[in-house]
């Protein structure tokens, strides 16, 4: 490795490679905490020019990548593996261009997400992705793993956002795929590879993001209920009589109390506990309107009690009550089995009661808690026993349910390294085997992320 050492730092110079002792934890594992270790070394290019270099070195020598961004993925897919580089985009942070007549930005893959939030909001605009990693995560990593989020309702995945990027081969061709227009049916559209593909088929070193007007106003409100039924008919009235129902995260009794408790920041804004809780966000309704739709459901007795949020600091503790993952992952046992599954709405009751009988019948001592982004169809579970490690049993198992309801294992944190052998639970053969002629014509050294998505 030495040798490969000394050429790229000839190549790039000495300040853009971290070796030995100067690699810091941040670069050995992502959120997953799953199987954390050190890189061979570490690469951070301060361009696109140097990624190309970089990567056209370790395809000709055969050297495996693993491209970091922010690390707050939650599949393993950014975690070193034995004999890997890993490439961080760190210093590819900026904006570019924000143009307000077309309402597009230009930014660098290794900006954080809140950065580029923020300054859209500035100019009166917005970009609809966001979730709890705002502050770490970074748009390179958002677009690689087509991050999902609180506004996947009316916004889409980041996907619906990406007009158009630039990306480097693992031959180190750049190819830029710069455009702006909503409208661009001129062939294939080979920005679409490089989205939710993990890193397995280019690295993204800059990305044109579409941008919206702010809201008018919006309204939040933690509305209480009893039954799963009540929560989905809750979800189907509030999406035809809300002007736009910008999030519908749903919270089990024990994530919620959990989360309260967790953090001690938070309180309980209800005086007794219920089975489920909904965060509601709606956009442009008048007041009136947003409280008479929740009034209306307490009088029909769907919903058991509601708080409407009086001011951004109310709706910032609701939310915080849904965002507070990493304090909830604080409390409960290591290793837990994270579910981020997803399935049509109507099946999801069947498929959860049948999580919790057969959990229950497999293993001792079993414990779980649940929320997700329900209007999305994709619920999160953590799961794990007390008394030993039994997440790989428990994910084999779930994994063996869903797939008879038809589900995918991953409806947004990618399968990265962890869910790699479940990948043909959700996909049929036909395109794995089309993922893989991808794959061979892109990265035929097999040089990028490799075991990530196809194992
Ligand atoms: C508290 C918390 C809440 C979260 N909430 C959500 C949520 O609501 N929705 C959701 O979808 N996810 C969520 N996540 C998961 C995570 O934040 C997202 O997957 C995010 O998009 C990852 O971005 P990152 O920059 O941290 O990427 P990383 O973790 O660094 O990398 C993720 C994957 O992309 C690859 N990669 C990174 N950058 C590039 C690049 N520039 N080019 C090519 N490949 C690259 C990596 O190799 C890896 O495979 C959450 C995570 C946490 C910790």
């Amino acid at each position: 490795m030495q040798t490969h050492i000394d050429a790229l730092t000839e190549l790039l110079g000495a300040d853009q490679l971290l070796t030995g002792s100067d690699i810091s934890e941040r670069y050995q594992v992502d959120w997953s905490k799953e199987a954390p270790h050190m890189p061979e070394f570490v690469v951070r290019p301060r361009n696109t020019a140097d990624v190309s270099t970089f990567l056209r070195y370790c395809s000709e020598h055969k050297l495996p990548v693993v491209p970091q961004g922010g690390l707050t993925g939650l599949a393993g897919g950014a975690t070193p593996r034995d004999g890997e580089i890993a490439l961080s985009l760190e210093r590819l942070n900026g904006i570019t261009e924000l143009d307000k007549q077309s309402m597009t930005m230009t930014v660098k893959a290794g900006t954080p997400l809140q950065v580029i939030q923020q300054a859209a909001e500035a100019e009166g605009l917005r970009l609809p992705v966001d979730l709890g990693a705002r502050g770490s995560c970074q748009i390179g990593g958002n677009v690689s793993t087509n991050a999902g989020g609180n506004q996947v309702l009316s916004f889409g995945m980041t996907r619906a956002l990406v007009l158009g990027l630039e990306a480097v081969q693992a031959d180190g061709t750049i190819v830029p795929a710069y455009n702006k227009m909503l409208k661009n049916n001129a062939g294939y559209d080979l920005k679409q590879l490089f989205i939710g593909s993990e890193g397995t088929l280019g690295i993204v070193t800059e990305v044109v993001l579409r941008l919206f007007p702010l809201a008018r106003n919006k309204h939040t409100a933690v509305v209480a209920l009893d039954s799963f039924e009540s929560v989905v008919k809750l979800l189907n009235t509030t999406q035809s009589k809300f002007a736009r129902l910008s999030a519908f995260e749903a919270m089990w009794n024990s994530f919620f109390q959990c989360s309260v408790g967790a953090n001690p920041n938070l309180s309980d804004p209800f005086d007794e506990q219920y089975p489920f809780y909904v965060l509601l966000e709606s956009e442009n309704d008048a007041l009136d309107q947003f409280q008479q739709v929740l009034f209306d459901e307490l009088e029909a007795g769907n919903v058991l009690d509601a708080v409407i949020a009086q001011s951004g600091k109310d709706s910032d503790q609701f939310w915080a009550i849904r965002d507070s993952i990493p304090e909830v992952m604080s409390t409960i046992p290591q290793p837990y089995a994270n579910f981020d599954v997803g399935l049509p709405v109507s099946q999801m009751e069947d498929f959860l009661d049948k999580v919790q009988s057969s959990l229950s019948e497999r293993f001792e001592n079993v414990e779980s808690l649940t929320f997700g982004h329900l209007g999305d169809g994709n619920i999160h579970i953590l799961a794990w026993t007390t008394h030993e490690d039994n997440s790989q049993a428990i994910y084999k198992h779930v994994y063996q349910l869903l797939n008879e309801f038809g589900g995918t294992v991953t409806a947004e944190h990618g399968i990265g390294y962890m869910k790699a052998d479940y990948l043909k639970l959700c996909r049929s053969p036909e395109e794995i085997a089309l993922m893989r002629v991808l794959k061979q014509a892109m990265d035929p050294n097999n040089i990028l992320n490799p075991g990530r998505v196809l194992s």
